[in-house]
């Protein structure tokens, strides 16, 4: 049977672009299907735009450490429809380079909303194409809670587009994107407020590292709320926003953010009706080799449910252009993903953590920390600390987890997440040179483990 396209991919996001790209340098004919905005959530309204809101929270704090060197000056003033349409301007080039790439590679680019019409067969308004295998790539969308007034708050997608920038927030979550954009609304002059309904913020991480960063958080200036959650929000006269609390507090906001999570992106694919299997929360169930319960319909990236990072969307799609032009038979291992939080100060990590490690290896893990104040902040009067973690196999001398929150804690991790993944241990990591002076180093001279 001959078929329209090779490859038909659903979704021009991280994933999806690197899976058309790849496959069509093997020589498949390939379309990708996007309704939206090329590149995704990660160019679009994610990673990028946010990292660049990121740098800009930080000068503030710059201004304020500079004072101690000397140096004395303040931020006049902060427009922010200048950073957020320089943003928007850089986003736009980035969609005219994923454009060109994936034109300069032979992709067809169809424009609309794709419906999966058969096992080999997509639907876009009144056109069907057909295709050998298809491949969904269609992400994750921000989801908020059902609660009163719901409707007045927004979500990580408009806060990159605010007309204003607001004086009061409640950033409502407490994981990576929440923890993210109350350093970036805190650091650009906002009174901030974070509010977890759990003990701690950033469930998962490291326990210590979870509460070094909340007290660093903290001193930067953001409000957590620990077992708070919103259960209404009210609109008042003056165009405030009231936070009914759950602990029968209020709080007045000039914007609520729901950061409570993502959903995989499947609306009108209409993956029921072929028996493509998914879970309770709606991700795709996939084999080894991306396939999903019907033979020539794969999928990859945030809507399969596995870590939500752009890297693993396009690690994924190499994989699977392996899998299908190569001899490679081998999964996608998800052991040992570096990752960061862009908060203030990042934090960085890698492998286990200890309470990972302590499940898989009780009895048998030794740890070495090191917390310190960073040489800038003896002068800059800063209160900031930096926190750095080793978790080693003491059997086997290997480590098993690094992790840190410190300034550049995201560039320190990637090197260290090269060593880890080498399998390298804790005496290889003693006999390297230091780099002095830098935080780094700190990593290569913890000697005495934790008692
Ligand atoms: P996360 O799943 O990381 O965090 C969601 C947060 O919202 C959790 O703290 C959760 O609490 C809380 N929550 C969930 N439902 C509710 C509710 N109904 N009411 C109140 N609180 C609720 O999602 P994010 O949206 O922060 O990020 C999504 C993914 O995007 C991340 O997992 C990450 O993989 C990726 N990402 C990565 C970044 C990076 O690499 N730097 C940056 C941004 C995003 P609880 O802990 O109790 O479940």
């Amino acid at each position: 049977m001959s078929f329209d396209y090779d490859l038909l991919v659903i979704g021009a996001g991280s994933g999806g672009v690197r899976a058309s790209r790849m496959a069509a340098a093997r020589g498949a004919k390939v379309a990708v299907v996007e309704n939206r905005y090329l590149g995704g959530t990660c160019v679009n309204v994610g990673c990028v735009p946010k990292k660049l809101f990121v740098y800009a929270s930080e000068y503030a704090a710059k201004f304020e450490e500079a004072a101690g060197f000397g140096i004395k000056g303040a931020i006049e003033h902060f427009d922010w429809s200048t950073l957020r349409d320089n943003k928007t301007n850089e986003i736009s080039r980035l969609n005219g380079i994923y454009k060109k790439l994936l034109e300069n590679s032979g992709v067809t680019i169809l424009n609309g909303t794709a419906h999966i019409s058969g096992p080999n067969s997509v639907t876009i308004g009144d056109q069907t194409y057909t295709a050998d295998k298809i491949l969904i790539a269609t992400g994750g969308w921000p989801d908020r809670p059902d609660i009163p007034g719901a409707e007045y708050g927004i979500t990580s997608n408009e806060a990159f587009y605010l007309e204003d920038f607001p004086q009061r927030v409640a950033v409502i979550g407490g994981g990576y994107i929440a923890v993210e954009f109350a350093g970036i609304f805190n650091g650009l002059g906002a009174d901030t407020h974070l509010l977890y309904r759990g003990e701690q913020i950033l469930r998962g991480f490291d326990q210590d590292v979870r509460s070094f960063a909340a007290t660093q958080i903290a001193h930067k200036g953001v409000n957590i709320h620990t077992h708070t959650d919103v259960v209404r929000i009210d609109r008042l006269a003056d165009d405030s926003l009231r936070c009914q609390l759950n602990n029968g507090a209020t709080l007045d906001v000039d914007c609520v953010m729901f950061a409570t999570g993502r959903r995989p992106q499947t609306d009108g694919l209409e993956l029921g009706e072929l028996g493509i299997q998914t879970r309770d929360n709606g991700t795709v169930v996939v084999d080894p080799f991306f396939r999903t319960s019907v033979p020539s319909i794969y999928a990859l990236g945030d809507v399969i449910g596995t870590p939500q990072l752009t890297p693993v969307a396009l690690a994924q799609a190499m994989k699977l252009v392996a899998q299908w032009y190569s001899d490679d038979q081998t999964p996608m291992s998800y052991d040992n993903i570096p990752t960061a939080v862009f908060c203030q100060p990042n934090i960085g990590t890698v492998g286990l953590t200890e309470e990972e490690a302590n499940k898989r290896f009780a009895g048998d893990i030794t740890v070495f920390e090191s917390s310190f104040r960073p040489m800038k902040h003896t002068i800059s009067g800063m209160p900031e600390r930096t926190y750095m973690k080793l978790i080693v196999q003491t059997s086997s001398d290997k480590v098993l987890g690094a992790h840190m929150v410190g300034e550049e804690a995201g560039e320190i991790i990637q090197g260290l997440a090269v060593a880890i993944k080498a399998g390298a241990t804790k005496a290889v990591f003693d006999s390297t040179i230091g780099i002095h002076p830098t935080a780094a180093e700190e990593f290569v001279t913890m000697r005495s483990p934790r008692s």
